[in-house]
């Protein structure tokens, strides 16, 4: 039972440690996913306004390009014109006008000359070959003006039949974003990205230049993330080993991502150290209550066993209170409680009550002639015949001094006690253990018997002096002989009305 009990609690700790834990670490990876969405959903809608901010600058010069009056003023004012817009846009730089060769027709940092050529730039061949009105995102490039990196912005100049007249484009200075970035304060975040066109690496936080312009396009976790416009979910890392927990968006409609990377062990770096310290907390209480519990049972069964000992020491001190050491027969003590009960149940329920009393013959002799020992022995062997000749489910046999015995009979008259009484001594002539002292010439006993009710005796004393008178009688009538008192025994017959010594008593 104690074992089952050590066991429950200790799975019943165990499992409410788990379910916190369990919820614990649920709550780490939703933590981490608000504020990755958060941060992801803060950065995107900053980026789609800049571009958005961006892109109407480019369509303010692609709008003025196309009037012929702007194209005809004069230098200032067609600058003013044409890049109000872009002056505004911080991170927004050098936006350039080109014509159909490539060769920059208009500038909004300076009014001079700039002899510069973007006939092989991608941007330019991608709309010298195709009628797209839309914005084109280039992947990161150096631009060849400022020598930092940008991604390049640009829209398609069309004459009125839609034929190509060159392009209008604009630098996204990548520091800009590397500052954004910085602002969004996401170091616990892991690694926030911004994807550009074909999956080129455009930022990433924290910096590292190396892994700028490389492509992942061709990573399950990209193609996943393309695949959806938006939300989270556990892949392999795109640069790097393991898995990684990301949350993406894509930024407006334009073919760029951004997305958050954490590995577990930054999802759960505070978490496990709670779990090892509840863990730890655990481990102890389970500990504490599996020892409590043990030395709980250990107490209660010490206490059991000595209980059971002392239980049967007393069952053995009760024995031996009420034993004869010598012969194993009940002792005189035990003779005097069972005649006063036997007593009383033969007074209330008006059944007959027997008692015999035996004695060795000439035993003093018997001791003198073979000594003390073998005296003893002889008192083994008159017990014996005295067992043998009874019934110890009904009778109670008894050494009641030296070599003095008695029996109880319940519910046995004076006929049936005669018999075991007379059995008795013939058991013990039977043995015909050599006895010089005695007449007989082996060992023998006497007995006398009184039946009550057929003697009348007041109390058990009086009954016991009866049956000690009717040995009395067979020891002077010779001995080896066993004595009814009753009608035939002078002075012993305790019929009604006569004055007799035992009555008395
Ligand atoms: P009687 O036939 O008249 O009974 O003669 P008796 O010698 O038996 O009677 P008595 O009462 O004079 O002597 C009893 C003797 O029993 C005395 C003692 O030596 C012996 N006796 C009593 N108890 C023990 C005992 O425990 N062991 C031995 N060996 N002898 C005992
Ligand atoms: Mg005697
Ligand atoms: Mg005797």
């Amino acid at each position: 039972m104690l074992g089952a009990l050590n066991l429950l609690s200790v799975i019943g700790i165990c499992a409410v440690a788990a379910f916190l834990l369990w919820e614990m670490r649920l709550d780490a990876t939703r933590r981490t996913e608000i504020s990755s969405r958060s941060v992801v959903q803060v950065l995107s809608r900053d980026i789609a306004r800049n571009i958005e901010m961006y892109d109407l600058s480019l369509r303010a010069v692609v709008d003025g390009m196309k009037r012929s009056e702007v194209m005809q003023a004069l230098p200032e004012l067609r600058q003013m014109i044409l890049f109000d817009r872009a002056t505004s846009a911080a991170g927004f730089a050098n936006l350039l006008v080109l014509d159909r060769d490539g060769d920059v027709i208009a500038n909004s940092q300076t009014l001079g000359p700039v002899s510069f050529n973007a006939s092989d730039r991608e941007y330019f061949r991608y709309f010298a070959n195709r009628a797209d009105d839309g914005l084109h995102i280039s992947t990161p490039i150096v631009s060849r003006l400022s020598g930092r990196p940008v991604l390049i912005m640009s829209r398609r100049l069309s004459n009125s039949d839609g034929i190509f007249a060159g392009v209008v484009v604009g630098g996204i200075e990548l520091d800009y974003i590397r500052n954004l970035f910085a602002t969004a304060d996401a170091d616990h975040l892991g690694t926030v990205t911004l994807y550009g066109p074909k999956g080129t690496i455009v930022m990433r936080d924290p910096f590292d230049l190396d892994r700028l312009g490389i492509s992942v396009a061709q990573t399950p976790s990209y193609q996943r993330m393309l695949a959806a416009k938006s939300g989270s979910f556990i892949g392999p890392a795109m640069l790097g080993e393991g898995d990684r927990h990301f949350v993406f968006a894509q930024i407006g409609d334009y073919p760029l991502q951004l997305s958050t990377s954490v590995t577990p062990a930054q999802v759960y770096s505070d978490w496990l150290g709670k779990a090892l310290g509840l863990g730890g907390v655990v481990v102890s209480l389970c500990g504490t209550t599996v020892v409590l519990i043990w030395m709980f049972g250990r107490e209660l069964s010490r206490r059991k066993r000595s209980e059971q000992v002392t239980a049967t020491l007393n069952v053995e001190l009760e024995q031996m209170a009420t034993t004869d050491a010598l012969t194993g027969l009940a002792n005189r003590r035990r003779f005097d409680e069972v005649l006063a009960r036997e007593w009383r149940r033969s007074v209330r329920t008006q059944q007959p009550l027997s008692l015999i009393l035996l004695d060795a013959d000439h035993f003093k002799g018997f001791n003198d002639t073979y000594g003390h020992q073998k005296g003893d022995a002889a008192l083994k062997l008159i017990a014996r015949s005295i067992e043998a000749a009874t019934d110890p489910a009904h009778d109670i046999a008894c050494r009641i001094g030296g070599e003095e015995f008695a029996v109880i009979l319940p519910e046995t008259d004076a006929a049936g006690a005669e018999i075991v009484a007379d059995r008795i001594r013939e058991a013990v002539s039977g043995w015909k253990e050599p006895h010089a002292a005695n007449p007989h010439g082996v060992l023998t006993v006497s007995g006398g018997l009184a039946q009550i009710p057929q003697v009348r005796a007041a109390d058990t004393a009086a009954l016991i002096a009866i049956a000690d008178r009717a040995l009395y009688q067979a020891k002077a009538r010779g001995r080896n002989q066993i004595r009814v008192a009753g009608e035939r025994e002078a002075g012993l017959r305790t019929v009604a009305g006569t004055q007799n010594t035992a009555l008395r008593s």
